[in-house]
């Protein structure tokens, strides 16, 4: 398989996954008046309603259960923009599920039962640690629970355990790789690779932390409402991720219209599962941005390929038929010298035509230089995203700042 089909196998496991659903208060309500059995084809497949976060927020506490109570082992939980968060119980198989297709993403990576896996992100609520820690043990590798937070522990026990696999998100494989580097005990660290959580990140940052730690790097995807972490993962071939379509059934859609992209097309992940018990979920939009990769893995895995999450369907604006997200003006940005990481895109419609205006940071001063650097950051965007802005260089400091995530888009056309 090389892409993500629609088959009568799948569309089977489909049906079931709708009919089990259902037993449920959320999907009862959610699909009154659709009957599992009118789903025939990937047109009427297409037709069935997505369903978002919000959507499960309203099911809070325990809405979302699709089996009785005495079945729930565990629940995990989301956070919310709002405020109430999203609760996914889990049954025994899913908890089982999780952990075959964590110790199936380890095995992807190489790493075996004589590896020390070093586990840093959080256990709680949230589902990462525990997630991480199953699937090692599934595997027969040495889980280390360490959680986040304390470095000076953190690398005492890398090195007295001599861990071989670091598990981290990237901003925190990159704080442990410099302060690594720091300490000068980079020969006393026995890593050789490391699973890094699915956040977004640059080359930039992925060379530094592979370069510092002297590993090799793997992705991990996943998300909470759909088991966590675990549900796809990259290889050694360095081509997008890996999907375990055994346990969920994935399209790519445009997040403004719902329909599915084109072939190539980058869009937003929407994911079905077919086997989750405890709150199994049709056609639910991650708002993850990603496009499929096309043809086979030299791996050999038969598993389909997305690419690395390049950013959120929220974050993004669509300018004369060009698709702009934060996460690509970052790394055009971050090609040019004397270009600070800070700026802003406006977008407003003025006599029938779309303007976008880029303003951006610079340290340069000199008038002619400033120019220069505007050009250079107009061509590049034409290059990498597809229409000229209007690039507007200021002095350092001008943005504003945030202490939240910072907005970098304001789109006045509507
Ligand atoms: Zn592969």
């Amino acid at each position: 398989m090389n892409k993500m089909k629609m088959t009568n196998e799948i569309l089977e496991k489909i049906k079931q996954s709708m009919r089990h659903a259902m037993n449920g208060e959320f999907y009862k309500k959610r699909f009154a008046g659709i009957s599992p059995e009118d789903v025939n084809s990937i047109e009427d497949f297409e037709k069935l309603p997505f369903t978002d976060k919000d959507d499960l927020r309203e099911a809070y506490p325990l809405g979302l259960a699709a089996v009785p109570e005495e079945e729930i082992v565990r629940i995990h939980s989301s956070s919310g923009t709002t405020g109430t968060p999203v609760i996914i119980p889990y049954t025994k198989k899913d908890v089982e599920d999780w952990a075959v297709m964590f110790a199936r993403c380890y095995e992807t990576a190489g790493i075996t039962a004589r590896d020390r896996v070093h586990i840093t992100p959080g256990y709680g609520l949230w589902t990462a640690g525990i997630g991480f820690q199953a699937g090692a043990e599934l595997l027969g590798a040495m889980a280390v629970p360490m959680g986040p937070g304390n470095t000076d522990k953190q690398i005492k026990m890398m090195m007295d355990l001599k861990s071989t696999v670091l598990c981290a998100t990237s901003s925190y494989a990159l704080l442990l790789a410099e302060e690594i580097a720091r300490r000068g005990v980079k020969d006393s660290i026995c890593l050789k690779k490391g699973v890094i959580g699915s956040e977004r990140w640059g080359e930039k940052m992925r060379r530094r932390i592979a370069e510092e730690l002297g590993v090799e790097l793997y992705d991990i995807y996943g998300l909470t409402e759909i088991y966590g972490p675990g549900i796809g993962m990259s290889c050694k071939h360095e081509c997008g991720m890996h999907m375990w379509t055994d346990f969920l059934y994935y399209e790519i859609i445009d997040p403004k219209t719902g329909k599915a992209v084109r072939e190539g097309e980058s869009g937003e992940l929407v994911i079905t599962t077919l086997q989750k018990e405890g709150a199994p979920l049709i056609r639910y939009r991650t708002h993850d941005l990603t496009k499929e990769v096309p043809g086979k893995c030299e791996c050999g895995l038969d598993y389909p390929r997305i690419a690395t999450i390049i950013g959120r369907s929220d974050d993004m604006v669509k300018v004369k038929g060009a698709i702009i997200y934060p996460s690509r003006v970052d790394e055009l940005l971050a090609e040019v010298d004397g270009v600070s990481s800070e700026y802003q895109i406006m977008i407003d419609h003025l006599n029938g035509k779309d303007i976008l205006t880029l303003f951006f940071e610079t340290t340069a001063e000199i008038e002619l230089k400033l120019r220069e650097l505007e050009k250079t950051v107009e061509t590049l965007f034409k290059e990498k995203i597809g229409i000229f802005p209007d690039a507007k260089a200021v002095k350092l400091g001008e943005l504003p700042r945030s202490e939240k995530k910072s907005t970098r888009i304001f789109d006045n056309r509507y």
